[in-house]
């Protein structure tokens, strides 16, 4: 076969060489076709041995969930297993077989969409919803009988797993967290933008991927050799041994310059001209604190708590119970040792649903999500407020709201949290009555209206992800927009200044906890417009200390005035350039 190219988005940095693994589409789309006679007892065979080797495969599942995972996790592969082996699953398509000369995955599918199309007549709407689940296990034992697993091999620590790529047409947010223990060296996907939350997520692993790259998928075979060069966004199908070799050694430098990055972990985050500045770490989970710590974070700067509400496929709308959220935002504020933990209330919609299946706002970035959805759904509301503000008994917590933009928002949520603190006084509870209450800036109306949060919040956040978003109305997961993402668009950049600026003249602390808090060719920039705190995934902490601890503010802060009177873009990149020299 010969080499090819492929161009897509950069998401992580660094290199990855390895064989492709592919992660087969979820659609119950396979070939049809009539075996003959003499075949019919092997065709039976293969697919007795597919269904065998999925009861194997939810066995080690099971077995391999982590101590702390939700209840329902297990309860969900406890349902997949009795629909496999309800003879309506095992038995009835051998049966077509035998009595239709239907090929293995034909006579599976026929039955499944026999047995979807009788739960579309149910009324009652819980078993109903029964049906993704025989669906989930149809397409489970599909992607055994056509070869494409379903699972990645559990990471043991040998060298010899772990140079192996995925390459998948989507991932969402929440089978990427199930990545995080599998052993692949760079993933591929043919969806997705710099700043989806599957690309944030892969960022949070540390591995170089590449997302956007429209037909990959298609194009990569099984197997096939791979080269993910994550700072370019490019992938080389198949390269040639010299280029194999180049590769090598980049990979080589590249980790040497990492290694080297290390002796920073100790050094303290301060300006060549003795200005200090704060590194906070972005999480998903409280286990991420960790790495936080390690990373030398003074603190936890974002933990996305939707991500303990999603992937529950199966029980959509059952959410963790308050005891539970407890137990997670207590841990994160233990294992942080005395060091702030900022819990982000539930972000929830757009490109974060419950279920990706249960997906059906027409515009889920503009449409219910995050504080709207909590205002609107008072309850969850109440018991997540509740259980952060019990862990708040056990260590320093902040609390932030995500997509404020309206002054009677702010005021709702403020009554909220007083209704929940008001609770937890009758219930005897103990809290930290003067918890510190921000907001996410990173709608444009929030934006250009800081005097409405100034007033009322005691921090503030910066989400560039989502301001860059709706500033610029471009879908951040949408690849076929994602060239127009530009954090360096002056209309980001005004926005920007003006926050820290209001906030810097109010009193009231500005951190930046979008992805560009996290790119070390942005910090100069950022110390240049006034910011003093940058929150981001651990893995970048290092990258970004180093340019601080390499940085003048004496010579930044007049240059980055500069760039704050400039709109074409070519003089904002020149002047970013000599920013970069300074
Ligand atoms: C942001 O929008 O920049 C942000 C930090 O939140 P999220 O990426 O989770 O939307
Ligand atoms: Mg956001």
């Amino acid at each position: 076969m010969t080499s090819f190219t492929l161009h897509g988005i950069s998401v992580s940095r660094g290199i990855a060489i390895g064989r492709a693994h592919l992660v087969a589409p979820a659609a119950l789309d396979v070939k049809h076709y009539l075996i003959a006679d003499e075949q019919v007892e092997a065709e039976v065979q293969r697919l007795q041995g597919a269904i065998a080797t999925v009861h194997k495969e939810l066995q080690t599942i099971w077995n391999d969930l982590p101590k702390d995972s939700p209840a329902e996790l297990g309860a969900f592969i406890d349902v997949h297993a009795l629909i496999l082996s309800d003879p309506m699953i095992s038995d009835v398509p051998l049966d077509i077989i035998r009595t239709r000369y239907y090929n293995a995955e034909w006579a599976l599918v026929t039955q499944i969409d026999e047995l979807s199309a009788q739960f579309d007549e149910v009324e009652d709407a819980y078993l109903r919803e029964r049906k993704a689940d025989i669906q989930q296990v149809g397409e489970r034992v599909l992607k055994v009988l056509t070869g494409s697993a379903t699972t990645l091999p559990a990471r043991d620590g040998g060298e010899s797993s772990v140079h192996m790529i995925v390459v998948a047409h989507d991932i969402s947010p929440a089978d990427m967290l199930q990545f995080r223990d599998r052993a692949f060296s760079g993933f591929i996907t043919d969806l997705g933008g710099q700043n989806s939350h599957t690309a944030i997520v892969a960022r949070s692993l540390d591995i170089p991927a590449a997302v956007g790259m429209s037909n990959a998928s298609a194009l990569i075979a099984q197997d096939d050799w791979l080269i993910i060069d994550g700072d370019a966004g490019v992938v080389i199908v198949d390269p040639a041994p010299i280029v194999l070799e180049q590769y090598r050694e980049r990979q080589a430098y590249l980790l040497r310059e990492r290694k080297k990055l290390g002796k920073l972990k100790k050094t303290p985050a301060v300006t060549r001209d003795g200005t200090s500045i704060t590194l906070l770490a972005n999480i998903e989970f409280p286990d991420d604190c960790a790495a936080a710590l390690e990373a030398g974070a003074h603190g936890v700067g974002l933990f996305r708590s939707e991500f303990l509400f999603m992937g529950r496929t199966g029980y959509v709308h059952k959410l963790p119970s308050e005891d539970e959220q407890f137990e997670s935002y207590r841990r994160a504020v233990v294992a942080m040792k005395g060091r702030p933990v900022t819990i982000r209330t539930l972000d929830i919609g757009a490109d974060k649903p419950f279920d990706v299946a249960e997906q059906t706002a027409l515009n889920p970035a503009l449409g219910l999500r995050a504080i709207r959805y909590c205002l609107a759904e008072p309850q969850v509301f109440l018991a997540q407020l509740r259980a952060i503000l019990r862990a708040s008994a056990y260590g320093p917590i902040k609390l932030l709201i995500p997509m404020l933009a309206h002054a009677f928002e702010i005021d709702q949520t403020l009554a909220m949290i007083e209704q929940a603190k008001s609770q937890l006084r009758e219930a005897g509870k103990k809290f930290d009555p003067l918890i510190p209450v921000g907001a996410m800036i990173e709608i444009p109306a929030a934006a250009l209206t800081l005097p409405l949060f100034v007033k009322r919040m005691d921090f503030l956040s910066i989400g560039t992800n989502d301001l860059i978003q709706y500033t610029l109305a471009i879908d951040r997961v949408d690849h076929e927009v994602a060239h127009l993402y530009n954090p360096l668009h002056p209309a980001i950049l005004q926005l920007l200044w003006n926050t820290i600026a209001i906030g810097a003249k109010a009193g009231v602390p500005v951190a930046v906890c979008g992805e560009m808090a996290g790119d070390p060719k942005l910090t100069r920039l950022l110390l240049g417009m006034g910011l003093r705190e940058f929150s981001m995934h651990p893995t970048q902490l290092l990258a970004v200390k180093q340019e601080i601890v390499n940085s003048d503010l004496g010579l930044l802060i007049p240059h980055t005035k500069k760039i704050m009177r400039a709109y074409e873009p070519g003089v904002i990149a020149d002047a970013m350039e000599q920013l970069r020299l300074m």
